[in-house]
């Protein structure tokens, strides 16, 4: 433990943003990074707890009280190493994690978390800064052969440690870059792809055969894969839920990530390929109020909306939770992202009815105001103008047609690719299967921990043993 009483002496510090009005013009990141002193004394505030809520709040569970003493101690380099023990791309979950940790620790019981986020984002861009972050080529060769389907967080995560593990990997993507919904989900401005591109950089330097633009059961027949001795698939969970409303048609009503991708590409100067969807002067409404939506908002602010509202079928959360009913799980509470601060209209309980256009264009919502069990309540119909309706509402499943259904794999009662979290092996034994196609729609810090541990049971299952930790 750092410092004993650190806890007492400083405050919680997290970063500064950049002023709404000015970050919306750009897309880049906007936190301003805080000095080694500022970090040290939020590593202070650790209490090296005897039973450290935070490391079971964690889904990759990071060893987080002693990375917190270490960058107190100005031991950057160790605190690196402890932190990559567990985690392979800390700086995506330093910047886009909700950080479950956060809510388990100890301080958060009185509303001061220690600040493991923002300290778990220092420790690796510091590390990168310092050239610290090498290919790992150390494993001899083990002659076999795995391919991994699908190149976001669980993907490259499988395939890095797999590669460590000895064997010869082909990451198979089906997009031109690496990194799933980090790449064509996430905005820029919560993730700069350059953070994406370095550890492709990586993965490539241990020996990983990066294949983009390679869809697998598409463009790529599903017969390739007998070739390798086992199979790992992580094609997350893309297919999107609709709303089978009157007026779906209309033009104008579109999936959200139709709309962030082409954004994203944007940025990085790739090819949109289908006709723009621009929120630019138009009256946009989000339906879905999750990080999808959240998504949305910030972009359409940047594209220059006239105006944007996000609506909710779930009725508004509290503003505070009951920590001692909560506490140390993760509870359920109002959230305002910095997209919603730069400029949102937030409505909650509201269902759609149907959307109205002319002349085949969308130009709005018929609404009502639901209880708790999402039933209309009478007299509270209400109309919403809308000239772009961007559809958030979440995933089902992954698409079935062509990879799954090619391989014939079994599938659970809500349609991911059934495995345990044990072996991660599908109906096919050398088929294994992680992250949101398995577990579906979830978060990069789960996607991350089921490719590390479906990487540990194929490396078990093709050499019997496996040093790769789970
Ligand atoms: C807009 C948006 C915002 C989000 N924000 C956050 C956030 O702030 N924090 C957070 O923790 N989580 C967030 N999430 C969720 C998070 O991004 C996902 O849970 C995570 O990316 C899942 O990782 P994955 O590797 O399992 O799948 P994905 O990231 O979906 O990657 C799957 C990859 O497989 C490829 N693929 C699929 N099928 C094939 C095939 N047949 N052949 C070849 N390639 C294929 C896809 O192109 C894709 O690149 C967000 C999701 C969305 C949509
Ligand atoms: S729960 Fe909080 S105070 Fe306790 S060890 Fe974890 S980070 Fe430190």
């Amino acid at each position: 433990m750092g410092k004993a009483t650190g806890f007492k002496e400083y405050t919680r510090q997290t970063p500064a943003y950049e002023k709404a009005e000015e970050r919306v013009t750009h897309y880049n990141e906007f936190t301003k990074p805080m000095s080694a002193e500022a970090l040290a004394k939020q590593g202070a505030r650790c209490m090296d707890c005897g039973v450290p809520f935070c490391h079971q709040g964690c889904p990759v569970n990071n060893i987080i009280p002693d990375w917190n003493d270490l960058v107190y101690r100005n031991r950057w380099k160790e605190a690196l190493e402890v932190l990559h023990s567990t985690n392979n791309f800390p700086e995506f979950t330093g910047r886009v994690c909700p950080a479950p940790c956060e809510a388990s620790c100890t301080l958060n019981l009185e509303d001061s978390p220690v600040a493991i986020k923002t300290i778990e984002h220092a420790i690796v861009e510091r590390g990168w800064a310092e050239g610290w972050i090498a290919a790992d080529t150390s494993k001899p060769r083990s002659g076999k052969k795995v391919a991994v389907v699908g190149g976001g967080p669980a993907g490259m995560a499988a395939a890095q440690q797999l590669a460590r593990a000895g064997h010869s990997v082909v990451l198979y993507e089906k997009n031109a870059q690496l990194g799933g919904l980090l790449r064509y989900g996430i905005p820029d401005f919560k993730l700069e792809k350059t953070v994406i591109e370095r550890r492709a950089a990586q993965l490539q330097a241990e020996g990983v055969e990066i294949r983009t633009n390679a869809h697998v059961g598409v463009t790529v027949p599903v017969s390739e894969l007998d070739s390798y001795d086992a199979v790992v698939l992580t094609g997350g969970s893309e297919k999107p839920r609709d709303l089978s409303v009157p007026g779906r048609e209309l033009a104008g009503v579109h999936f959200a990530m139709d709309f962030l991708t082409q954004q994203n590409r944007r940025v990085s100067g790739e090819a949109v390929g289908v006709a723009d969807i621009l929120a630019t002067g138009k009256t946009v409404v989000v339906i879905g109020g999750g990080d999808t939506g959240a998504d949305c908002v910030g972009t359409s602010n940047r594209q220059k909306a006239a105006s944007v509202s996000q609506i909710e079928i779930m009725g508004k959360p509290p503003e505070k939770e009951d920590k001692l009913a909560s506490w140390p799980l993760w509870p359920n509470k109002l959230r305002t992202s910095t997209s919603h601060d730069e400029g949102c209209q937030r409505r909650w309980a509201v269902n759609t009815v149907s959307f109205f256009g002319e002349n085949g264009q969308v130009k709005g919502l018929n609404c009502v105001d639901v209880d708790a069990k999402f039933q209309p309540i009478a007299g509270t119909e209400f109309v919403l103008e809308a000239d772009l309706v961007l559809l958030a509402m979440g995933f089902v499943h992954p698409v079935h047609e062509g990879l799954v259904d090619g391989l014939g794999l079994d599938k659970d009662g809500r349609g991911n690719v059934k495995a345990d979290t044990v072996k991660y092996q599908t109906s096919n034994p050398k088929v294994f299967a992680a992250g949101d196609i398995r577990r579906g729609q979830s978060l990069v810090v789960w996607a991350i921990r089921e490719g590390r541990q479906a990487a540990r049971a194929v490396d078990e299952f093709l050499m019997g043993a496996s040093d790769l930790p789970r």
